[in-house]
């Protein structure tokens, strides 16, 4: 028989209500003929909710020590969240007549790497889902978590059911991916920003690959790359409507292609500039290693000639990030292997970004970009491109007038 992944997101998933109407879509697929996974994500604001106990736990008020909880007491809290729908969903469709059991992520089992709260799939072992299915059985399970090489329950990071859907989708041979969300498909933009944002009937797997990882958090970014990589058709789609949704796929089945297919953004972004670092070999790695020793997520870097033999170095990572990463830098300091005169931290800043395959093969895109943002009296910070992207940081008060603008600029909104 073949095989299909639905997954539910959040919404999805919200409240009993939700989780039967999810239901009745899976039990549909099951009548066409399918063996069908499901892979659910927690209640919606269910996982903040507990990350949010996990900080009050391990940081109390005044400790001012954001971040040093322990990771696997983390995942033991949050993966929690995943246990509860599963168990839920199995429940409603059993009494709608579908046999189906839950699993959670160590049971199946799903292994991972050690990185506790960004945790990486490394097998997922199918033999015990495959008996099941044999046996007539339907799977319900847990997304977004796994078992690491200590035995421990582990995370794959947020948004990371989506993740959990592909590897799933991968491992069992399953003939699509359908991940079920509160949007009808993938936008030009985020359509809660811009509402003359219009559905993409297709998408490729690169492009959607760059919107993801630069923020369009439809689908989390490694969910793009393990579809790219094994090739599963993804399908975005709604849970609360039945239009045919976004189909990520190959570019070679995509007819039209724009010059620029999206508009994405990072509202919570922050930028470190040192002033008047030594510019001497070794410099960038004094810097950049201790950042990433501390799990700095570290994305744009521009560094630029001060005065003699002295050089600026500005950097962004995101918000919540900024008092460890000045802790890093202060460190390396103390030790001797870096000396600045002057740390500037902007930490009210976003990152926006165009993303197109079109921009292989046509110039202009930036200098359009720019002039856009320009007619809007925006200001930008740091400027940096790739193949396929453009990205720029602008002060945060204006990164929703910025993403309409080149919305506008590009005219996404026409097919
Ligand atoms: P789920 O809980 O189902 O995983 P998410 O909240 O993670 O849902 O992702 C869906 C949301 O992604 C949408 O509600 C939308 O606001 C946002 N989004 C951002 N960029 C885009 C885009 N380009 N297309 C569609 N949705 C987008
Ligand atoms: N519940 C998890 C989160 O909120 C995983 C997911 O929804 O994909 O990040
Ligand atoms: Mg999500």
């Amino acid at each position: 028989m073949p095989r299909l992944v639905m997954k539910f997101g959040g919404t999805s998933v919200a409240d009993l209500d939700k989780i039967r109407n999810a239901a009745a879509k899976v039990k549909r697929e099951v009548d066409a003929g399918y063996e069908v996974a499901v892979i659910v994500s927690a209640m919606s604001g269910k996982t903040n909710e507990l990350v949010g106990w996990v900080k009050d736990a391990s940081n109390p008020p005044g400790a001012n020590s954001p971040g040093f909880y322990d990771a696997r007491e983390y995942d033991a809290v949050v993966a929690s969240g995943e246990q509860v729908t599963s168990g839920l969903m199995a429940l409603v469709l059993q009494e709608m007549g579908v046999p189906a059991r839950s699993w959670q992520g160590w049971q199946v089992p799903l292994r991972t790497t050690a990185a506790h709260g960004a945790a990486r799939i490394e097998t997922i072992e199918t033999e015990l889902l495959d008996q099941k299915f044999e046996e007539g059985l339907h799977a319900v399970i847990a997304g977004f978590q796994g078992i690491g090489p200590d035995g421990r329950i582990t995370t794959l990071g947020r948004g990371g059911s989506d993740t959990t859907a592909v590897a799933f989708a991968a491992a069992l041979g399953a003939a699509r991916c359908d991940i079920y969300t509160d949007v009808d498909g993938v936008y030009t933009t985020d359509p809660r920003i811009e509402k003359r944002a219009r559905k993409l009937d297709r998408i490729s797997y690169e492009e959607m690959l760059e919107l993801a990882s630069l923020g369009a958090k439809v689908l989390q970014t490694r969910s793009v790359e393990l579809a790219l990589r094994y090739k599963v058709p993804l399908m975005v789609r709604s849970s609360f409507n039945d239009e045919p949704g976004t189909l990520v796929c190959d570019e070679e089945d995509i007819m039209e292609s724009k010059v620029v297919s999206g508009v994405a953004y990072q509202r919570d972004e922050a930028k470190i500039t040192l002033m008047e670092v030594e510019d001497r070999p070794g410099v960038a790695a004094a810097i950049f290693g201790p950042l990433a020793e501390a799990g700095i997520n570290v994305d744009m870097i521009v560094q630029n000639i001060s005065e003699e033999g002295r050089t600026d170095m500005t950097f962004s990572c995101p918000e919540d990030q900024v008092a460890l990463a000045k802790k890093a830098l202060d460190g390396a300091a103390g030790r001797g292997e870096i000396a600045w005169r002057d740390m500037v931290t902007e930490d009210d800043v976003a990152k926006v970004s165009v993303v197109g395959i079109g921009m292989r093969s046509h110039a202009g895109v930036a200098q359009k970009m720019f002039k856009a943002l320009a007619a809007e009296n925006i200001n930008i910070k740091v400027i940096t491109t790739s193949e396929i992207k453009v990205s720029v940081l602008v002060e945060r008060k204006y990164m929703e007038l910025a993403v309409q603008a080149l919305h506008d600029a590009f005219e996404l909104e026409k097919a």
